[in-house]
Order: structure tokens, then sequence, then C-alpha cells
């Protein structure tokens, strides 16, 4: 066989010269994309070997070996899996057949049609472009294959620059060695990354290719200080240069190991080195499936939240393996969002490598295992809640904000993130102090009550002093104490539970359903009737501030007490809106509520006889109000003002009376 020219099939060229001549953001992606291949030889040669042991003549030791050499500036990569012909050769290394790569051909010819620029560097970056992207580091590759159990050995060569040769070569072993001779960008100290320095292609190993089931090797170079025979270094004795020969790669990827041999000390060690964590997690979980899509996913629950897990620069994700191959670090679209915190990596064969973020979204495979990692996953919180509650309690606290946030997030997005996760969040609540679940609250409502009954405040304290309470705790019911800002928007997003609305003890009317607190409506209503002049007065007096002046039927002790209306927004949603947008956004209307059997209700209703006029009159309608704001803990619009009139008065009693 005489040396042979032969030109690149069309789109392989236009492929090669974007390899050239694009930006590649990612060059490093060459070595993993190589070792993949040299990983896929191996494993067909050790496949054909179980039938034909004869082509392995005698060399089961499969490797892949790494020479780099500073001297030609070149990366030498060789394994001994099976090899190829000649006309394999020309037939898959000079032509397009992957259907990553074709996809990736395919856009790129839309986007010429369409007449739109591309942006070379946008796009290429997406793809992994398996063997050519040795172009993306080297002026030319040499391909030298001898294929298992043929003699005769195969030489290529290209520039990448539209035509590569072919010729008959001299090789020993079997299978495939590649030879990059490096652009000078890629060697030396000026280099951006010097891929002949070994340190670099150690490094690169771990990242990429680790797991990769054959052992990945390379002669490394280390100097040392010659010593005595006592191990004393030598003073004065110049460095030693030792080659030591060393595997690159750990090989054994955990996750491919059966569950019941890995203990929890490794389990640990293996998501702390992996996830770059410091702390243990709390939960493991390690599943393999094998039905229409196979995979097997390791995921962690942290040990903690961190600190900016709802922040923007939060990157949820899960890592992607093919066949233990990396292929991306963060993949977002596995998981639902109210998961973000969950990390791990999800291993499949059915995932091609070669495989674009936006191909990806739209895998049916990924679509698949996203749908049975979140019902694993909730499927085991929902059990750790029924069988071991201190341990999701303890969960709960440090990513029970995360599932809320998914509830309210839900609004958007259909029904069904309600149903999957409305039995797993869980409130404190006035009875014990303890965290209850809805199913729990439900559970032992007494029959006569026909809501879901809930607070809200800044703490559990404030809460207990809210004026509102009053009446709830006395009567012995149960209400939920809502304590995050989220809380609110996720009970609202819920509407009901077990067709239980939830009612807010600052909103609306409270209906308590039993015979005694319909008697005390009617007697109210009947008292509002005698007062209406005096509750048309104190709203005229107070204006705007207030959309309606009632008398209550939910205080006790307390003199006064404001509530929101049951269509907008509440009191606290109203600050957390103002603390988002700035003020006015969103405001509650506020309703404010006298409690009819407070004596100062008596003395209000003798200042109005004086006259609704009178600056004593108005001054307590704007105390009350003022009054039943710091008791929402909002601020008053005027403070000094609020001081100045609470000295008049104190200025003006008598205490000795
Ligand atoms: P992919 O690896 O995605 O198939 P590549 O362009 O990387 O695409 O490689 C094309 C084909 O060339 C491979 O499918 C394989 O048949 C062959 N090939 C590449 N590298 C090797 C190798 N080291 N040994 C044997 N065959 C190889």
């Amino acid at each position: 066989m005489a040396k042979e020219t032969h030109e690149f099939q069309a789109e392989t060229k236009q492929l090669l010269d974007l390899m050239v001549h694009s930006i590649y953001t990612n060059q490093e992606i060459f070595l993993r994309e190589l070792i993949s291949n040299a990983s896929d030889a191996i494993d067909k040669a050790h496949f054909e070997s179980l039938t034909d042991r004869a082509i392995l003549e005698g060399d089961e030791d499969f490797e892949i070996f790494l020479v780099p050499d500073k001297e030609s500036h070149t990366l030498t990569i060789s394994d001994n899996g099976i090899g190829m012909t000649k006309d394999e050769v020309i037939e898959n290394i000079g032509t397009i057949a992957k259907s990553g790569t074709r996809a990736f051909l395919e856009k790129l010819k839309e986007a010429k049609e369409d007449g739109g620029a591309i942006s070379d560097k946008d796009m290429i970056g997406q793809f992994g472009v398996g063997f050519y992207s040795a172009f993306m580091v080297s002026e030319k590759v040499v391909i030298l294959s001898r294929k298992a159990g043929e003699t005769e050995a195969v030489r290529w060569e290209s520039d990448g620059s539209g035509t590569f040769t072919i010729e008959p070569g001299e090789k020993e072993n079997r299978g495939t060695t590649i030879t990059l001779y490096l652009a000078k960008e890629f060697y030396g100290s000026e280099a951006g990354t010097d891929f002949c320095d070994q340190y670099t292609l150690q490094r690169l190993i771990k990242k990429y290719s680790d797991y990769v089931r054959y052992p990945i090797r390379m002669n490394f170079e280390t100097e040392e200080l010659p010593r005595d025979k006592d191990g004393k270094v030598i003073e004065g004795a110049k460095p030693e240069k030792k080659v030591e020969l060393k595997t690159l790669n750990s090989m054994q990827p955990l996750w491919t190991r059966d569950k019941k041999d890995i203990t929890s000390e490794e389990y640990n060690e293996f998501y702390k080195n992996q996830f770059h964590e410091w702390e243990d997690p709390m939960d493991v979980f390690h599943t393999k499936a094998e039905g229409t899509v196979e995979y097997t996913a390791l995921m962690y629950i942290p040990g903690s939240a961190p600190f900016n897990l709802y922040h923007q620069d939060f990157e949820p994700g899960l890592q992607l393996y093919s066949r233990h191959v990396f292929i991306m670090e963060k993949c977002k679209d596995l998981l639902p969002d109210y998961l973000r915190f969950v990390k791990g990596l999800v291993d499949s064969p059915d995932l091609s490598l070669n495989i674009s973020r936006e191909l990806l979204q739209q895998s049916r495979e990924l679509k698949v295992i996203g749908k049975n990692l979140e019902k694993n996953i909730l499927k085991t919180l929902a059990k750790a809640m029924k069988d071991d509650r201190e341990h999701y309690e303890k969960f709960w606290d440090a990513f029970g904000k995360s599932l809320k946030i998914g509830i309210y997030g839900s609004i958007y997005g259909g029904n069904d993130t309600k149903d999957k996760l409305k039995d797993l969040i869980l409130f404190k609540t006035s009875k014990e102090k303890k965290l209850v679940s809805l199913k729990e609250y439900v559970e032992r409502m007494p029959l006569s009550q026909k809501k879901i009954y809930y607070a809200t405040g800044k703490d559990e304290a404030i809460i207990d002093a809210l004026p509102q309470m009053e009446l709830l705790r006395e009567k012995g019911i149960e209400v939920l104490y809502l304590t995050d800002t989220v809380d609110e928007f996720t009970i609202e997003s819920l509407h009901e539970y077990d067709s239980k609305h939830f009612q807010s003890i600052s909103r609306g009317d409270l209906d308590l359903g039993d015979a005694e607190s319909e008697q005390e409506k009617k007697e109210t209503e009947k008292v509002a009737k005698e007062s209406g002049d005096l509750l048309k007065d104190i709203k005229e007096t107070l204006g705007d501030k207030v959309a309606e002046v009632k008398l209550s039927n939910r205080l006790k002790t307390s003199a006064v007490c404001l509530v929101a209306d049951e269509q907008g927004p509440s009191l606290s949603m109203e600050q957390t809106f103002a603390e988002m947008d700035g003020p006015n956004m969103f405001k509650a209307k506020r309703i404010l509520e006298l409690n009819p059997h407070h004596d100062l209700f008596q003395r209000l209703t003798k200042l109005h006889e004086a006259g609704k006029d009178g600056q004593d009159f108005k001054d307590y309608c704007d105390l009350l109000y003022t009054q039943a704001l710091l008791i929402e803990g909002i601020l008053p619009e005027n403070p000094v003002d609020f001081a100045n009139k609470v000295a008049k008065l104190m200025a003006e009693a008598n205490p000795a009376q």
C-alpha cells in the first residue's frame, strides 16, 4: 500500500475548520475525548477476547498510556484496545457518523440558511466533538493503529486543513497511538495550559477521567536529592532524576460498587472529595435503575444549608457521567428547583457524551431519570418523617425553606408540586411548640372547627403576645406559627389542606364555628348598631389610614387590633413586599378592630359624645391606630407625634386616682 491522500468529507472539513479557527473556551476537554475513545476501544477488545482469546496476543494488561515529550512538543496517547484497519480509519476518522457531531452541523447549517451570523465561539463550546477536538490544540495529528488480530498497521496524518494521508505503518502491539503535535499556545512555559506538563495532565485526568475503568499511566519524572546509606541527604550533591510509573486515575467509581459493600465513611469521604465539602452529608441516596433508561445515581443531602442557597449566585445541579466518563459539572435539568440543595451525580450509558446542553434539556432519558430521582428523594423524605422524626426535623431545619419556596413557586407551574410537598411541611403550633405536619394538625382538630388557623410574626414570643391570639388560646384552638417570611405565601398558595381552608388570625372573619362564638357575634352586632356613629366618626378621623373600623369578636383583654381583609395581602405580606420592592407596591386593606368590652371603649364613647371634632377624640383615634400598628410590628409614620401624644396623656393622668 502506498501513501494515499484523501479529502475529508465536506462536513468534516467544515467542522475541522471551526475547531482550528474558533476560540474554544474549554480546549482541555480534548484529553477527555481521546481517553474516552481509548477506553471504548479497550472495551471492544475485551469484549471480543471473550470469544476469541487469541486477539490479545498474550497482552492482557489493558492500559492507556500518556507520553508527554517536552523536546518535540508532542503528547502521545496510546491504548491497547481493538485498533483500526485502514478502511476503518478512513470510515471512522474521515467522516462524521456520530449523532452529536451531526446535530452540531445541522444546527450550523440551519443558522447559515437563516442568514444569521453564527457565533462559533458560542456554539462550538456546547458540543463535545470526539476525536476532532484534538485539532483544537494540535497543528498536526498522527494516528498509528493496528487492529487486534491483524498484522498490518496503518498510519494516518493530518494537519486538519482538509486532507489526510494514509499509509502503511509499523506497530508492534495492537491498538492505537495518537500523537498530537501541539500548537505553540499549548506547550512550554508561555502556554495558557501546557499539555506537555505532567502535573497538568495528572490534574486533567483526575478531573475528567478519574473513573475510567482502565489504568491511565504515565512515567512521572521527579527530582530527588541523593541520600547516603543512613537516609541522610548528601550535602552539595546534585538532584537526581527519578522516573516512576504512575497510574493517574483511581478507576473504581464508588457509585458502581455494590451498595452493601460501601461503608458510610467511604460515602462521606467521596462526598467531601467530589463536591469539595468539609462537613459530612446528612443523607445518602444511592440507586441503580435498569428499566427503559439505565442509570446509577449517587446523591447527597448536605450536612447544612450553604449560606448562598437562596441567592442568585448559587448554582444547583448534579454531575453527569456517561459510562463513568464525566460530561457535565452542574446539570440543572435533572431535579426540580425545590431540591436545589441536593448534591450528587448521575451516570447513565444512555446519555451521549457528545451532547449539547440544549439537546440535553430535551433528552427523554434525562427526563425519565429526573422524575425517578425526584420520586425517590420524596419517598425517602416521607419515610424519614414517619419513621425517624428527629432526623427529618433536622433536615427540615436546614432545608425546609426550600420546600416551602417550592410550594409557593408552584403557583406558576401547576398543582402537582403542591401535592407532592404538602405532607412534607412542618410548622410549630400554639399547642406544643413542637413541629407539626398539616396532617397531624387536621387529625386532632375538634369536629366543630372548620378551618386551619395560622398566625404570622417574627418569632414565637411575638405571636404569643398578639391580641388576636387570646380568644383562640382561650378556646383551645391550635394555631400554626408562621415565623418565616415565605410561610404565609406557602400557606396561601396551598389554599387548603384536606378540604379545610387556611385562616389567618389577623385577616377577615375568624369563623370559629362554635355556638358560643355565634352568640357573641350576635351581641357584638347589636352593640355595633348602637355605636354606628362612633365607628363612622373614628373612620372619618383616621381617613385613608384604614379601610374600615369595626367591633371585634377576636379580642379578649386587648383594646384594639389591626387586621387585613380576606382578599388582599396580609399586613405581614405587605411588609415583605415593601422590603423587596419598596413601599406602596402591595397594600393590605387595613381594618381597625375595637374591643367593645374594654374600658377604653367606654371612654371613647364618652369623648365622642362630647364632640367628634374635639382634639381629645381625635388624639384617641390616632393613638389607638398607632398602637394597633405597633402590635403588628409596624412603625408609625410619625413616631415623634405618637410619643408627644402619649406624653400629653400621661401628664394629664392622675396616678393617685
Ligand atoms: P465517537 O467517539 O463519539 O464515536 P469520534 O470522532 O471520537 O466519535 O471517533 C470516531 C470513531 O473512531 C469511534 O467511534 C471509533 O470507532 C474510532 N476511534 C476513535 N478513537 C479510537 C481508538 N483509540 N481506537 C479505536 N477506534 C477509535
